[in-house]
């Protein structure tokens, strides 16, 4: 397995002294009263193994917040807590992709989906989404299925793109789906990071989805605290029961003071919510503003916390990655060169940013990318 692009862009940003813009976590914002949530339970005692699926709290925490952000039906039964949504990735593919198997992946995808596929003895189909729309096109994903396929790894709002699925792109995987009897590991892990007046739709919530639909939520990426590594899967009983047996064997549970104060955040601060949106759109904004102002060309991002700048467009002709390189190196900024989500060529002109920093950050981050332009003039 190759070094993940974040760990290998945030040791070269920390090795050169650059800001980074590389690995997507924020420098601001999380509610206070969480973390004190976390310290009174570990003082308190919450430090043994709790159960292999999770606290009885958080699982209960998770089905409510879903029902009521999202109107979806669940029970703690259909929940199983995890070491982060990476771990929920690694679960859910162990669970239910066999050796022979062939799975359906979207491309630029997150970076973890194609090897985890490949180690459970899977083979990746990448079907490709194109810039600038990235639009889901039912006729690439129709060619891409075979008697082979077995799942669809899907993830929306998407990674890296930024980009917020519409309700006919969900329908068209909830019918490929349904038709080839196929399972959706669906990462929804940006579920509350969408910007504007946008709304999010769960995949599962589609008629005759939530029987095959597997869920995947972070706790990181709520509460704007991504080290933590809390996450989950939500799932009818039965798939739900296959995932929690691989999670077992992965690392059986999670931290407990964590699991106790993400039950807290989860019942108690749905008022974090919106302004933590109108704040990372204000971030956004501000890059985007910062950066087109400095000759960039932006794409549009409608959620998560990153965007992604067309070098190609912006009069920069060397690839994504000889771009991240000389970024980091030479003008003091580390971004993630797209090319280590898709392993074709439709986005080596394409590089991503995160905007989710405070505004000094973005500051510092948008005068380095004028830099790096300037290598290239
Ligand atoms: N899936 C996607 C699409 C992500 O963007 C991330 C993290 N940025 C993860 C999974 C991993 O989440 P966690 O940190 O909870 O493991
Ligand atoms: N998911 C984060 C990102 O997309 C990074 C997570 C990680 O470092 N594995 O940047």
């Amino acid at each position: 397995m190759k070094v993940s692009v974040f760990e290998r862009m945030s040791a070269l940003a920390t090795k050169h002294g650059a800001v980074n813009l590389g690995q997507g976590f924020p420098d601001f914002g999380w509610p206070p009263e969480i973390l004190e949530a976390a310290a009174a339970a570990l003082r308190n005692g919450s430090n043994q193994y709790p159960p292999s699926r999770g606290l009885a709290e958080l699982r209960a925490a998770v089905a409510n917040h879903y029902s009521r952000h999202q109107s979806l039906a669940l029970t703690a039964e259909e929940i199983c807590v995890t070491s982060g949504a990476t771990e929920a990735l690694g679960a859910s593919i162990l669970a239910t992709v066999a050796p022979g198997d062939e799975v359906i992946l979207l491309t630029p995808a997150y970076d973890s989906y194609a090897p985890m596929v490949r180690r459970a003895g899977g083979t990746p189909a990448e079907v490709a989404l194109r810039p600038p729309n990235w639009r889901v096109e039912r006729q690439l994903i129709e060619a891409a299925v075979s008697p082979k396929t077995r799942a669809i790894i899907f993830n929306n709002p998407h990674n890296p793109t930024g980009r917020l699925f519409d309700l006919e792109e969900l329908q068209t995987i909830a019918d490929l789906a349904k038709q080839h009897d196929l399972v959706v590991i669906s990462d929804e892990v940006w579920e509350h990071v969408v910007l504007g007046e946008r709304h999010f739709t769960p995949l599962a919530s589609l008629p005759g989805m939530a029987e095959r639909v597997i869920k995947i939520g972070s706790a990181g990426k709520i509460f704007s605290l991504t080290g933590w590594k809390v996450g989950w899967i939500a799932a009818s009983p039965d798939l739900a029961g296959v995932v929690a047996r691989a999670h077992q064997f992965l690392t059986f549970s999670t931290a407990p003071n964590l699991q106790v104060a993400v039950a807290y955040g989860l019942t108690e601060g749905d008022a974090w919510l919106d302004p933590m949106r109108q704040r990372f759109a204000r971030a956004c904004n501000r890059m985007t503003e910062g950066l087109r102002a400095g000759g960039y060309e932006v794409l549009e991002a409608a959620s998560t916390y990153f965007l992604c700048v067309d070098l190609d467009a912006s009069g920069i002709a060397v690839s994504d990655e000889e771009f991240a390189i000389a970024a980091v190196e030479q003008a003091g900024v580390a971004v993630v060169p797209l090319s280590a989500f898709a392993e074709e060529n439709a986005c080596r002109h394409l590089v991503r940013l995160c905007f989710g920093k405070k505004d000094e950050t973005i500051d510092a981050g948008v005068a380095a990318m004028l830099k790096a332009k300037e290598i290239f003039s």
